[in-house]
């Protein structure tokens, strides 16, 4: 679903050029979990902003699900992102004075397919698989951490995505939360949804389907998840919870 072949991407900032991608082959079928791991700075970041549409490689090819990125102009890719893309961010990037169901609801504004009904009921159902109606009409500060990144990953399904991309979305959580976080994706993943998500720790990765490890703009290193954890099962050796 996804196809990169010798990706690069150069920043330049005054005098300098950092090479953020030095050269990226990476495929991903349809249906894998891939975690993008490696150290600070060493392109996750940007990997998964080229993969999102949000920006632009400096050279090589990426086809998304068939179509070339490299022909379609600003406004196209702007298109394509609302209508074949989710993300979801480590700051989840929920707007504050809008209730959750209206976040959730925003993605579909820009497709002109979907009249205001459908767009509601959608919602309302992306809501409905992240645990979440009762919490509708509240507000992104009237939620818990854990309560707004699942109304950021709603947002991300509700225009069924063919891939939904993660920057660290469980990096400002606590480890009970993160498998929560974990336990919904993996659900959406044996649903046949693909997920390429960025994570510096090695704990998370292993929720994953594969690992691809980067490392000053380069691959290093990739295989499968052997020994895969699964989040529902972790959940249970947890001491229970004080409060809900
Ligand atoms: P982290 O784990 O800290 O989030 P990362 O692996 O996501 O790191 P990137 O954000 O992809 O790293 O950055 C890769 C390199 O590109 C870094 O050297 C960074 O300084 C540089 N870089 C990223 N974005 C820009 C930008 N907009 N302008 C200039 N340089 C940038
Ligand atoms: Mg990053």
């Amino acid at each position: 679903i996804i196809e990169v072949r010798d990706l690069k991407k150069d920043f330049h900032v005054g005098d300098i050029t950092v090479h953020a991608l030095r050269g990226i082959n990476l495929e991903i079928k349809e249906g894998e979990f891939v975690a993008i791991m490696g150290t600070s700075g060493s392109g996750k970041s940007t990997m998964l902003n080229v993969l999102g549409c949000l920006d632009k490689p400096t050279s090589g090819s990426y086809l998304l699900d068939g179509v070339s990125m490299a022909e379609l102009s600003r406004n196209e890719l702007a298109g394509l992102r609302n209508i074949k893309l989710g993300f979801v961010f480590q700051s989840y990037n929920l707007l504050p004075r809008t209730t959750a169901l209206e976040n959730v609801e925003l993605p579909l504004f820009y497709n002109s397919k979907v009249k205001p009904k459908e767009r509601k009921e959608r919602a309302i159902a992306a809501l409905e698989a992240v645990g979440l109606v009762d919490r509708m009409h509240h507000m992104p500060n009237q939620m818990s951490g854990g309560q707004q990144q699942r109304v950021a990953i709603a947002r991300s399904l509700v225009n069924d995505p063919v891939v939904i991309l993660a920057d660290e979305a469980t990096g400002n959580l606590d480890t009970r939360t993160s498998y929560e976080i974990m336990a919904l994706l993996q659900d959406l993943n044996s649903k046949g949804k693909t997920i390429v998500f960025v994570t510096h720790e090695p704990d998370i990765a292993k929720f994953m389907t594969r690992e691809v490890v980067f490392r000053d703009g380069h691959i290093i290193r990739e295989g499968m998840v052997t020994d895969r954890h699964n989040a529902a099962e972790l959940l249970k050796t947890l001491p229970a919870e004080e409060v809900v």
